[in-house]
């Protein structure tokens, strides 16, 4: 899955996702980066978060919706990616098995990102310049 969240110059936000879908994937599945609410959520007036991994976990959860709505409630984006990521690890006996990791911006521009399982990394780009970060995550 590719997740992209964006701000202009202005503050306003917007996102976009793209998948493959999982490998072996059973014939006419549907994964939850087409699912608004799963794979990705914008609200312009709080911010917006994308979600990529095991799909039946993040549709489970609403994913993207529940971070922005924890967003609107006055959660970092750090913070609001851990706790939706943290309902999934509680909802999910096999959670080590799989991987699920979320980004999230908000108005003020702030990032933040949580994943299962060591590993994800994402890139912000700003002021013409790129920067990995690595995802902090729940399990090595
Ligand atoms: N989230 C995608 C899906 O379940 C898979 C992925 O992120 O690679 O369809």
């Amino acid at each position: 899955t590719i997740g992209m969240l964006c701000m202009d110059k202005k503050g306003d936000i917007s996102g976009a996702c793209t998948s493959s879908g999982l490998s072996y994937k059973m014939n006419g599945r549907v994964g939850d980066s087409p699912i608004v609410g799963s794979g990705l959520f914008v609200d312009n007036a709080i911010g917006g978060a994308v979600a990529t991994g095991m799909g039946e976990a993040i549709m489970k959860s609403v994913g993207s919706f529940l971070i922005v709505e924890l967003m609107r409630q006055g959660k970092s984006p750090q913070d609001a990616c851990e706790t939706a990521l943290m309902r999934i690890v509680k909802n999910n006996v096999n959670y080590k098995e799989f991987q699920v990791a979320f980004i999230a911006l908000n108005k003020a521009g702030e990032v933040g990102s949580y994943c299962i399982q060591k590993g994800f990394s994402y890139v912000k780009y700003k002021n013409g310049r790129n920067s990995e970060t690595k995802s902090k995550y729940f399990i090595e």
